[in-house]
């Protein structure tokens, strides 16, 4: 499988399998200075700069597992781009926020953050094994200042559960963070099991990037705690096929095993995936391990991720390469997040011309469906 861990790599140091298979050991070891990096890559000059110039600024950890997937060599490696830092992220950048989804407008509680009807998200940490530099909660997460918590992330939840239940339009409550898998079983359950004693939540989503980053961390233990709070659903963060491995295959089938469906939220980066063959592959390589494609977000301009972003253009030509090209169900939805929520864009495969609908197929063949077809009332019409 691609990216599968080689063990010849001179650069993987020697690892006995239960340590390996242990995602405790690998919190434990995670890389955090350049002399346990240099252990897994050949770090380049720039990037020996970037993480000494962005230390005391931004996070830096890497899991192992997610090491073991970098190219030691190749500074370009899209593994690499997404978890070593660069001197990018420290370059101001014209529009950039912290908070250019408008989160914080809508947090209602010190977790709480409501912004559809029928949903929240509720903040669990600021906690990842990995710190993604392309984040779009960089603030939160990553940011040795930030923290979007009014004081620190170990107070309770009841001013937050009094929230959602005294809000019974809420049945969705999406757990995220930071990772909340980062917290041990018995604390997640707390907090999973408070929620599902809320009559009117019917589904807990859990966004994790655990299969990604550390696979190891899906246990069966885990997975059958979660089972007992169905309905739940987990949707993950696969940006490259180089991610998909026989250890992030094996953690989401313990997912699906248990009856939590697994989906992908993939973000749009410049220079690790904005092409439309690396797309396809991951695409179609994420459906051959079950797991169901979801969103392709447009990088927003978040301060210290700008250097990600890529043109509106680039996100069509990526769409236009997938749709009608590989299984409809494996092609995402294109949403660009601001503060009105998310927002799809939509390429034009479809638009009003005088004489009805003008139809465009992934080949680029157009055909003018006649309006007695179907038909358009006047009130349809803009
Ligand atoms: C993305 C998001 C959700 C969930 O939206 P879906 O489109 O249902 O996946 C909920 N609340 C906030 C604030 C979000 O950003
Ligand atoms: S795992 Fe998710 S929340 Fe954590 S740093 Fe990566 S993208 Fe951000």
């Amino acid at each position: 499988m691609p990216g599968s861990t080689s063990p010849e790599s001179p650069f993987r140091p020697h690892v006995p399998p239960e340590q390996w298979n242990d995602w405790r050991w690998h919190m434990r070891k995670r890389i955090t200075s350049l002399d346990k990096a240099r252990q897994w890559i050949r770090l380049t000059p720039e990037e020996e700069k970037a993480v000494a110039g962005t230390a005391g600024k931004y996070r830096w950890s890497v899991t192992p597992y997610y090491a073991s997937l970098m190219d030691p060599d190749d500074p370009t490696c899209p593994v690499r781009l997404q978890a070593v830092p660069s001197p990018a992220e420290l370059a101001p950048h014209p529009g950039s926020e912290v908070d250019p989804v408008g989160d914080m407008l809508y947090r209602k509680t010190n977790r709480v953050v409501h912004k559809y009807r029928d949903r929240v998200i509720l903040l669990v940490t600021e906690a990842c094994p990995v710190y993604c530099r392309h984040c779009t909660r960089k603030f939160h997460t990553t940011d040795l200042d930030g923290t979007y918590f009014r004081d620190d992330e170990g107070g309770d939840y009841d001013e937050d559960l009094r929230y959602i239940a005294e809000h019974p339009e809420i049945r969705d409550v999406l757990l995220t963070g930071g990772d909340p898998l980062s917290y041990p079983d018995g604390r997640l359950e707390k907090i999973v099991s408070a929620l599902r004693a809320i009559p009117s939540v019917e589904i807990v989503r859990i966004g994790s990037r655990f299969p990604v980053l550390l696979p190891q961390r899906i246990t069966d233990e885990l997975c059958a705690m979660l089972a007992r709070y169905h309905p739940v659903w987990l949707n993950t963060h696969f940006n490259h096929p180089k991610e998909i491995t026989e250890e992030s295959a094996a953690a989401v089938d313990r997912l699906l095993r248990h009856g939590i469906p697994v989906g992908n939220q993939t973000v749009l980066l410049r220079g690790v995936n904005d092409d439309v063959a690396t797309m396809r592959a991951l695409m179609t390589g994420l459906l051959a391990i079950r797991v169901r494609p979801y969103y392709l977000y447009h990088c927003d301009n978040v301060t210290g991720v700008s250097h990600f972003m890529t043109s509106v253009e680039k996100g069509w030509e990526i769409m236009e390469g997938l749709q009608g090209h590989i299984t409809g169900f494996g092609v995402p939805q294109y949403v660009l997040t601001t503060t009105l929520g998310k927002i799809p864009v939509a390429p034009p495969y479809f638009s009003h011309v005088p004489d009805g609908l003008l139809l465009r197929n992934h080949r680029g063949q157009e055909m003018v469906v006649d309006r007695r077809v179907h038909p358009i009332t006047e009130a349809d019409v803009p």
